[in-house]
């Protein structure tokens, strides 16, 4: 059957969207962008105990600042609205109704002190086909007292009628036919009195049923409920224009056994979260955009968490991905969460940023640091940048590659000064700020061949030189090249930095 692709996020406020709802919305965005099809996110808030304040606006800032776009929902309007579960109860009691009056579903007044007796009595009592004749229902019940009960206020849920000994197929995309057994089910609670308020399944359900959503793309760890969701759909005759499903792998552990958990990112140092959360009262929890990720290379991280291009292409832009996003490539088996691999996706993509960007992202750091940035042009924060930035993995890391450029060293590193500086050094520091002095032309292509010829010709060791001269400058026996480092830094800054090493250091 050709139909349009309607594909929904469809997350429940209940706070921080995890890393792994990320993905499961990154990929429901790929897939509507490939087929040209809507992307529809949809708050699912019907449990009122587990909602959590500001969850909401985390989740669209999350996926704004990731670049996954939304064509319809709550901000953006759409047809299908309201876009918000718990501004749909009337929708979700006219089809309770439905199944009621269908005979498919019934009403249950067992209290949760009378469910609690029964389990204490029946070892794995399940409510199902086989006890609930023994309960205090509309199918166990006079009808006169159902209407009863009811008049008089008494709170009741509604469940869903399960025949027993069917055999309920799932087709899922990735897993192909998954089947079981319909007496292992328990007639699942749709709707409780208590709130007016449908469960999750029952609100699902229908909401995916009249949005017209064509593929349910969603974690793992709601493979469970796909069955009970096949037999909503029979139930309500909508089994002709059923979604596809779609269950995505688990992100795992990035060592040892099982699911992905905070716990893990707190232990092994790494986000879970792709803004930093901030709970009420709570402690603070990091983001990816916090620490220094950009999005793309969050975006191109998650991407291959679960699927793979076909070939061995790594870096794709959202564009690439979703050119060449489809199931097929993707895994059942779960990915293990490689947070070292995300680090290098921020460094590939750090580098692939033009200098001026880095280096108007670095200014803040600067100024954390106690540099005024306007203290320097534009271009030459850029270029500093632009000489150190091979090294990086995070904007912050720049800071250590090259604060020299913003101040002169404070202190010379005592092994490399150990290594390079003898008693002949300040003369020989002495001979070279007086050749540096003479230059015309300070660039590097023009100091670097005067110094060698110097060097050269006075027999001095090369290496030892060229390093004591870094470590007046740098700090230190590390850094870029050092004529491009003098180039930036200029002549003035350059001399007066090697004599203050000359002064400083002793041995
Ligand atoms: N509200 C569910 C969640 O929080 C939706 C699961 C689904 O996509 O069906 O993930």
């Amino acid at each position: 059957m050709d139909r349009k692709v309607r594909v929904r996020f469809a997350p429940s406020p209940t706070g921080p969207l995890h890393i792994g709802g990320v993905r499961t919305a990154l990929y429901n965005y790929l897939f509507a962008r490939k087929h040209g099809g809507d992307m529809i996110l949809r708050i699912e808030d019907t449990d009122s105990h587990r909602f959590v304040p500001g969850a909401e606006e985390y989740i669209n800032e999350a996926l704004a600042w990731l670049g996954i776009g939304i064509d319809e929902g709550v901000r953006e309007g759409g047809a299908y609205g309201p876009y918000k579960q718990s501004e749909r109860r009337n929708i979700y009691r006219e089809h309770v109704k439905m199944l009621l009056d269908a005979g498919k579903a019934y009403i249950a007044f067992d209290t949760p002190a009378e469910l609690e007796a029964k389990r204490a009595e029946i070892p794995n009592f399940q409510y199902d086909a086989s006890t609930r004749d023994s309960m205090r229902n509309s199918l166990s019940l006079p009808a006169e007292e159902v209407k009863r009960l009811i008049d008089e206020g008494t709170q009741y849920v509604v469940r869903f009628k399960i025949e027993p000994g069917i055999d309920v197929v799932v087709n899922d995309l990735l897993r192909g036919e998954v089947k079981i057994n319909s007496s292992v089910l328990d007639d699942k609670v749709l709707y409780k009195s208590a709130d007016d308020l449908p469960t999750y399944h029952l609100a699902n359900i229908v909401d995916d049923h009249l949005m017209e959503v064509s593929h349910v793309i969603r974690g793992e760890e709601w493979l469970p409920s796909a069955p009970l969701h096949v037999l909503l759909y029979e139930a309500f005759g909508w089994s002709d224009t059923a979604p596809a499903f779609v269950h995505l792998p688990l992100l795992l552990k990035p060592d040892g056994k099982g699911k992905l958990s905070k716990r893990d990112g707190d232990r092994l140092g790494f986000p879970v979260f792709p803004l930093e959360w901030h709970p009420e009262g709570g402690e603070v929890s990091s983001g990816y955009r916090e620490s220094g990720y950009l999005p793309e290379a969050v975006v191109n991280f998650l991407a291959l968490l679960g699927w793979n291009p076909g070939d061995d292409s790594e870096i794709m832009s959202m564009a690439e991905l979703i050119e060449k996003f489809d199931f097929g490539h993707c895994s059942k088996s779960g990915a293990k969460f490689d947070f070292e691999k995300g680090r290098w996706f921020n460094h590939e993509y750090l580098q692939k940023l033009p200098d001026e960007r880095l280096a108007s992202l670095f200014k803040p750091v600067l100024a954390a640091n106690g540099v005024n940035p306007d203290d320097f042009t534009d271009d030459y924060i850029a270029r500093a940048v632009g000489m150190v930035k091979g090294r990086i993995y995070f904007v912050k890391d720049l800071w250590d590659q090259a604060k020299f450029f913003f101040k002169a060293p404070e202190a010379y590193n005592p092994k490399d000064v150990k290594k390079r500086w003898n008693e002949d050094t300040p003369r020989i520091m002495g001979e070279l700020v007086e050749v540096l002095r003479g230059m015309a032309d300070f660039s590097s292509a023009a100091a670097e061949p005067v110094v060698l010829e110097w060097i050269a010709s006075k027999g001095y060791h090369l290496g030892n030189v060229m390093n004591a001269f870094r470590l007046t400058v740098v700090g230190e026996c590390k850094g870029p090249h050092m004529f491009d480092i003098t180039e930036l830094l200029g002549k003035d800054e350059t001399i007066s930095r090697i004599n203050k090493g000359v002064e400083v250091i002793t041995l």
